[in-house]
């Protein structure tokens, strides 16, 4: 491990490759261009009513400011990848008439990248090896409903190689402890204690699979993100990845946390519950605009009933109603 990593108490950045640091530097000059949003979605089956809405709330934001939105699929997670999913909702956004700038950005194919960050990071110190099961962070983690904190055991004593098998390790992240702090752009700005509020995120799991965290950091370094606007759901995960953006040496993007959409009984959307996508609407009889008019609406941006394509949509909603739809 290095003498100036993190165990010594001295913050020093990993040490990257030439490839990787020049990324990053086109990165930082796409971000000097203008507005640079992004829509990443899992491709885990359809998209339903409130992921439509914060695309729609996604492409708004960077059209009214007269910037870029680029669609990221994040398909790293493979075992959960429907087949099909990344074309269907391709297909469905198109049909929504949301349009997006450059190639479709597939997290698989930057699989090499993260990698070699994953190996800077290690290298640096940054990483240790974590044998704990998920059943034995069961039973000290939160109570349901709170996400879990690890209790930092391998941290602390490291795993014994030999007690445990075959079974590899996963990485876990040596968040140096502080505040993490970040800017929303239309809330309060995000603030997690990283000791308390956030811990040890797994960034290379067991079974061999590079975590969301990681991918995602890279990506709104190494395509210039200048916001993100996404589920609440996710203000969480901000933490830890504002935190991997500054141990690479990089500012993270501002961050639009939008609310999530509810059915009936107050429960939030959800693929695996089977919440309604766009078939089920078009076997409904609704055609885009009403789609559109639908999401708008629900949003608070036009009128009940409105019906309305998206670039008519672009044309009418004023920002101070975007911005008040964006808050969650
Ligand atoms: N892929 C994630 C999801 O669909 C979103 C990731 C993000 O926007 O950062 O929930």
């Amino acid at each position: 491990m290095s003498s100036t990593g993190p165990d010594s108490g001295a913050v020093s950045p990993p040490p990257l490759p030439l490839h990787v640091v020049e990324q990053f530097a086109v990165g930082l000059q796409l971000r000097n261009q203008g507005y640079r949003g992004r829509f990443a979605p899992s491709p885990t089956g359809p998209l339903h009513a409130g992921n439509l809405r914060t695309a729609l709330l996604a492409w708004l934001s960077a059209r009214l400011a007269g910037g870029v939105i680029l669609l990221r699929i994040d398909d790293l997670d493979a075992p959960r990848n429907r087949p099909g999913a990344v074309e269907a909702l391709q297909a469905d956004l198109a049909w929504l008439g949301l349009t997006w700038d450059g190639p479709v950005e597939l997290q698989s194919r930057q699989r090499g990248l993260y990698a070699t960050v994953l190996s800077g990071l290690r290298r640096g110190g940054w990483l240790y090896p974590c044998r704990c099961s998920r059943r034995m962070l069961a039973d000290v983690s939160a109570p349901h409903g709170a996400s879990p904190i690890y209790p930092g055991t391998c941290r602390r004593q490291p795993p014994d190689w030999s007690a445990r098998g075959g079974r590899l390790p996963s990485w876990r992240l040596r968040l140096p402890p502080g505040s993490i702090r970040w800017q929303e752009r239309h809330a309060a700005p995000g603030c997690l204690d990283a000791a308390t509020q956030v811990g040890d995120v797994v960034l290379r799991r067991a079974d061999g699979f590079l975590a969301y965290h990681l991918a995602t950091a890279v990506d709104e370094l190494r395509l210039g993100i200048t916001e993100v606007v996404r589920g609440v759901d996710l203000w969480p995960a901000t933490g830890p990845q504002v935190a991997l953006m500054g141990l690479l040496g990089m500012a993270p993007p501002a961050y639009g946390h939008v609310p999530l959409l509810c059915d009936g009984r107050g429960q939030r959307l959800s693929k695996r519950d089977g919440a309604e996508g766009l078939e089920g609407m078009r076997r409904r009889g609704l055609d885009a605009p009403a789609v559109i008019g639908l999401l708008a609406a629900g949003a608070g941006l036009v009128p009940a009933g409105s019906r309305l394509s998206a670039t008519e949509l672009l044309q009418e909603v004023r920002p101070q109603a975007l911005a008040q739809a964006l808050q969650a």
